[in-house]
């Protein structure tokens, strides 16, 4: 019945995401499976947080868009996601609702707030500091570079992360009281924060270093992206399989890892 329940939200929700262009029809189908798993195997918390993400990451992604429409020609995130973005986003964390599920232990719990926060911080960060007046800074060397540089970071954009990561801790704490699930207030804030930027700071790390990256041979501007100018693009650094969707994975990976140390500490 939980899962029968979980499939109709999720259907609603991908249905309404792709019909707004939130979605491709591939990402509504990843979209569909992976609810219905926070649901099934979870309940209002995973399913709740995961929705809190997609719908306040799908607001920004559509909020001036214009001013940023030039700038994702370039760059390999765009405002509708494919299943591999889903994924991307929401794997980890259905990781750890399966986990949860088969032996329950708040220690997944506090994991996965930090998982969420470190993707929903990343899309913040990107979406807000893409709006940035000044332009960002390097990661690594503090070396301004050009806007929508993978590892480019700004002061607005690391300010967004931190509000994203704690979005999630706010609606962690409301979804685990609708729930009745049991567990600690503060290691919620705790986990959201930490996550958070730490999913957002190795998101920019490895944007910076291992992160592949094109080069167009029409206009000579580094790219994300396999196609620039109705042309193929050259890889000019990073790793081959290193593109965009497993940076996103690795990083919430790491922002859920270290939420969960320091839930465990605290
Ligand atoms: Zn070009």
């Amino acid at each position: 019945m939980v899962w029968l329940i979980g499939a109709l939200c999720a259907l609603a929700v991908a249905g309404a995401a792709y019909r707004k262009r939130s979605l491709t029809l591939s990402g509504a189908a990843a979209a569909f499976v992976m609810g219905t798993i926070y649901f099934g195997a979870g309940n209002l918390l995973w399913f709740g947080i995961l929705l809190v993400f997609f719908v306040s990451s799908s607001l920004l992604s559509k909020f001036k868009q214009a001013n940023k429409a030039e700038l994702e020609k370039s760059y390999a995130k765009t405002g509708t996601r494919d299943a591999g973005q889903v994924f991307a986003n929401g794997g980890a964390g259905m990781l750890l609702c399966l986990f949860h599920a088969i032996w329950p232990h708040s220690g997944w719990i506090y994991a996965f707030i930090g998982v969420m926060a470190a993707v929903t911080a990343d899309t913040w960060a990107t979406e807000w500091g893409g709006l940035s007046r000044r332009p960002p800074r390097s990661v690594l060397t503090g070396k301004i570079v050009p806007p929508g540089t993978s590892g480019g970071v700004t002061l607005m954009g690391s300010s967004a992360a931190a509000a994203g990561g704690l979005l999630i801790a706010l609606f962690g704490w409301l979804f685990a009281l609708l729930s009745g699930t049991d567990v600690f207030w503060g290691g919620l804030w705790l986990a959201g924060l930490t996550g958070g930027l730490a999913g957002a700071f190795s998101d920019s790390f490895l944007g910076a270093t291992v992160q592949v990256m094109y080069r167009c041979p029409v206009c000579g501007k580094d790219v994300e992206v396999l196609e620039h100018c109705g042309q193929p693009t050259r890889r000019i650094r990073g790793w081959r399989w290193m593109n965009n969707d497993a940076v996103n994975f690795i990083s919430s990976c790491i922002g859920g890892l270290a939420a969960w140390l320091l839930a465990l500490v605290v």
